[in-house]
């Protein structure tokens, strides 16, 4: 395979503009095509990686297998384009300064005056290429976080005009903007889009293509107009307008014809045709569904739905399976209580404990969980949720009073939930939780077998506190099964009632790994369960 060749992604105007589906949607064409393609994101912040940030902030943090903590865009790349992404994928100023860093400490300048540009930029730039040496990809799309004529950016925008200098026609750049609809006059503005491209032009920066947000169609005047204004060929402006759904937006671009402009820009072949069919038979399902289910989420983010982004849009790919749409309703877990539980509960065909992390809202998650295996609902707990259906069904079942996670009462008599020796001695917070793809060996008389239809099953992690093993004993004996367990470590990653209809909870994070082409197996099954359950209470 010959060198890669690199398309950036840029964002004008304003920020959430959907730069990441946008440069996913492009992916996913490119690769109907029949090109091997990666996507990157460079975030303009200084933390080393999202994984110390709030949710609030930031929304997911989403896993790789390498066990990167990344930006939750990657989590939309993966799903378009259904190839696992790495560390590589996601690049932020911490990381590059870190790295920078750490090399003057060594002596490796030589003496020499570290700056910005040419050392940061130098870097920036060894990042962007690493994935295309790899010789695994044909095109690596790179998106720049943040907006244009943002301060933290301007080395970002930097390596990229050098990059087109000495890449030449090896790479593009797209520049996605806002076409606002000022009601007024009943028009749409391009003032906006033009100064962000001179902006752009500043920094030495010319567009190739810009992708535009429209609430309304872009008219061939307008086309024309943003054409002239901003030196870019009338073709290579798109139209990119509000979709119904994320997942439609590739066959939008396909439509705007975006990927050919890119492949043309690039002097590639289009090769062949898209092909899109398995696609489009998932967005009919998701468009038409036959059936319907509401499903309880319960967190303490869930102000922020973006905090449990893939496990929002794992159900999507589930209800798609089932041709089943799916209602989440959002509950907070700090709002519930054993004697409320009941009420906000009601009428739920299944419910999932999310993960998450400290004592605020736990006692809420075990109310959640009691009511779920009492009144025989569909459950599903993820990491933090297995952990509380682990301590609800010690306490309540096995008769263990105070048992608890170490996380939540250090002082508990009954630590079911415990933290690893090798835990215990890491006293930094970036990185140094049990992170990405684990193997897990399923019980072949388990639920989790009968879902999977495997034996061995690898997932992603993100977490410090595992199922203490002291106590397993006795949670199995009252009739709780532990049927997936990690080969290496003997940590228990999956327990079930087997005496409930639907009973699961998982250490892992399966969320990670849905995407539309391979909904999750768990969420598919989990999702049918509620379907059953539905059917008998109606
Ligand atoms: N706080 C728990 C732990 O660290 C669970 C983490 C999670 O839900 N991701 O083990």
């Amino acid at each position: 395979m010959g060198s890669a060749k690199y398309i950036f992604v840029t964002g004008g105007v304003t920020s959430s503009l959907g730069k990441g589906i946008i440069a996913a949607s492009l992916a996913k064409l490119l690769q109907s095509r029949g090109y091997s393609v990666t996507i990157q994101k460079l975030d303009p912040y200084i933390n080393i990686d999202p994984g110390t940030l709030n949710p609030y902030e930031h929304g997911e943090c989403f896993v790789t297998n390498d066990g990167a903590e990344t930006d939750l865009d990657l989590g939309h790349y993966e799903r378009f384009i259904n190839r696992p992404t790495s560390q590589a994928n996601n690049v932020t100023t911490g990381r590059i300064y870190q790295h920078v860093i750490d090399r003057e400490r060594k002596g490796e300048y030589l003496g020499r005056t570290v700056q910005v540009i040419p050392h940061i930029t130098d870097e920036i730039k060894r990042r962007i290429k690493i994935l295309g040496s790899t010789g695994e990809f044909e095109i690596v799309i790179t998106e720049i976080g943040g907006t244009v004529g943002d301060i933290e950016a301007l080395p970002y925008i930097e390596a990229v005009r050098q990059l087109r200098w000495e890449l030449d026609g090896d790479c593009c750049v797209i520049h996605l903007t806002l076409v606002p609809f000022l009601a007024a006059t009943g028009e749409l503005k391009t003032k906006p889009t033009q100064h962000s491209v001179k902006l752009l032009l500043e920094s030495g920066i010319q567009p190739d293509i810009l992708v535009c947000r429209a609430e309304r169609p872009i008219s061939e005047e307008i086309r024309k107009k943003l054409a002239l204004f901003c030196n870019v060929r009338k073709e290579a402006v798109i139209e990119a307008q509000d979709a119904e759904t994320i997942y439609a937006v590739p066959l939008l671009m396909s439509k705007q014809k975006l990927d050919q402009v890119v492949l043309s820009r690039l002097e590639l072949p289009l090769k062949g045709e898209v092909d899109l069919e398995g696609w489009k038979d998932f967005l009919y399902k998701l468009r038409f569904p036959k059936h319907e289910v509401e499903i309880g989420l319960i967190g303490k983010y869930v102000e922020l739905k973006d905090s449990y982004k893939s496990i929002a849009e794992a159900f999507i790919h589930a209800g798609a399976a089932n041709e089943c749409k799916v209602n989440i309703r959002w509950i907070h877990s700090e709002k519930l209580e054993v004697e409320t539980a009941a009420s906000h509960l009601q009428g739920l065909h299944g419910i999932l404990v999310a993960p998450g992390f400290g004592e605020r809202g736990f006692e809420g998650k075990l109310a959640t969980v009691r009511y779920a295996r009492e009144q025989g609902v569909p459950f599903f707990g993820i990491c933090l949720g297995m952990q509380a259906a682990v301590i609800e069904f010690a306490r309540n079942v096995v008769g263990l009073n105070g048992a608890n996670s170490t996380e939540i009462d250090s002082k508990t008599p009954h630590p079911v939930i415990d933290m690893m020796a090798d835990q215990k001695k890491i006293t930094t917070m970036g990185g140094t939780m049990r992170l990405g793809a684990n193997e897990c060996v399923l019980s072949e008389t388990s639920l989790a077998h009968a879902v999977y239809r495997r034996k061995e099953v690898s997932e992603r992690h993100r977490h410090r506190y595992e199922l203490n093993n002291a106590y397993l004993e006795q949670l199995e004996s009252a009739g709780l099964k532990a049927s997936g367990l990690n080969p290496q470590t003997g940590l228990v990653e999956i327990i079930e009632i087997p005496e409930h209809p639907w009973f699961m909870g998982v250490q892992f994070h399966p969320e990670y790994k849905s995407t539309v082409s391979n909904p999750h197996p768990l969420f598919v099954r989990f999702v049918a369960a509620a379907m059953e359950f539905a059917g008998k209470t109606h």
